[in-house]
């Protein structure tokens, strides 16, 4: 690779648990934080095509186990962090902007519909392919187009209907990655959407362990189910392998209570799902994306 080519800033053998909101992972062979998405094609255009690639926003869904990751982690985070108004309730959001911030600059804007963003750690390019949502709202429900990117540095501009959309899913597009969407948003009045922030904050506090380390719902609620309710059934909570345990307040939530392995989190994961197939005959399902090598 051309070391001239880029403008950004690579680290080597940087440890992830830095970047994960587990607070876990090991090391990245190595990690680019672009200058701008002008420079993230570029440095893409020069890498050799059979390095890995692990894109990386705030980590907030993330388990990145104790080995690490054996090639090269972009990170998006306040990176591809542009944001602009194109008039018509429209908006061009960059990978990079966090989706807390789109929360609040889209109302301060007069602009309405993703306020539940607001209380969703991580960027707009992971809820993007996550299509995270909360309270009845997902992220593709408000998506013109996209902006995506292939590892030649090929940038194309795709509408919902290239991909197939589900609950905590999306599918299509293999081998392209999010560089920004185009949000197509309702006039809103920014008081009372500041407001319903508030509120919706409100309520994850109370029912969720925020400020602990964790990645939100570690499963996938199953079909007329919810993960935590099977979960709590079989009398989980506040179960334990190493220093990673269930937490007592959401059940389908697993906290890091302090110097937790990524192997103590993942032990755990299989533990609850062994438990909730005895109990209740039903698999669940990571929603938790693992990546990278078990430590040697
Ligand atoms: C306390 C807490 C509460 C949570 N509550 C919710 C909730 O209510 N609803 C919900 O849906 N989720 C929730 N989550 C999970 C998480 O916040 C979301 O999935 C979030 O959208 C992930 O964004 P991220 O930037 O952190 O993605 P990351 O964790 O960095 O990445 C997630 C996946 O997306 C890929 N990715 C990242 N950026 C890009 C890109 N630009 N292009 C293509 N792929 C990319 C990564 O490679 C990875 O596979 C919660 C997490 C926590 C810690």
């Amino acid at each position: 690779m051309n070391g001239a080519a880029y403008k950004g800033e690579m680290l080597y053998d940087e440890p992830l648990s830095g970047y994960t909101t587990w607070r876990v992972g090991g090391p990245a062979r190595r990690l680019y934080r672009p200058a701008d998405s002008a420079d993230l094609v570029q440095f893409l255009q020069s890498l050799p095509a059979e390095e890995p690639l692990l894109w990386l926003g705030l980590g907030s869904n993330l388990l990145v186990r104790d080995g690490g990751f054996n090639g090269t982690v972009i990170l998006t985070l306040g990176r591809l962090d542009q944001v602009e108004m194109l008039g018509d309730f429209r908006v061009r959001v960059e990978a990079g902007v966090s989706s807390s911030k789109l929360a609040r600059i889209t109302a301060r804007n007069e602009l309405c519909g993703v306020e539940f963003l607001a209380g969703v750690p991580g960027t707009l390019g992971g809820a993007l392919a996550m299509n995270a949502g909360a309270f009845g709202s997902e992220t593709w429900d408000w998506v013109e187009q996209v902006e995506t990117v292939d590892r030649s540095g090929q940038v194309r501009l795709r509408g919902p209907e290239d991909f197939e959309i589900g609950y905590r899913k999306v599918k299509g597009a293999e081998g392209e990655w999010f560089l920004a969407a185009i949000l197509k948003l309702k006039p809103g009045d920014s008081e009372s959407a500041m407001n319903a922030i508030q509120q919706l904050l409100e309520k994850r506090a109370s029912t969720q362990p925020i400020g602990l380390p964790s990645c939100g719902s570690v499963f996938r609620n199953p079909d007329g189910d919810y993960a935590a309710r099977l979960i709590e059934q079989t009398g989980l909570k506040g179960s334990c392998i190493g220093k990673a345990c269930v937490s007592e307040k959401h059940a389908n939530f697993i906290i890091n209570t302090g110097g937790a392995k990524a192997a103590e989190i993942e032990q755990l994961m299989q533990m609850v799902r062994n438990k909730v197939e005895d109990a209740s005959g039903v698999r669940l399902v990571s929603e938790v994306h693992i990546v990278g090598e078990a430590a040697a």
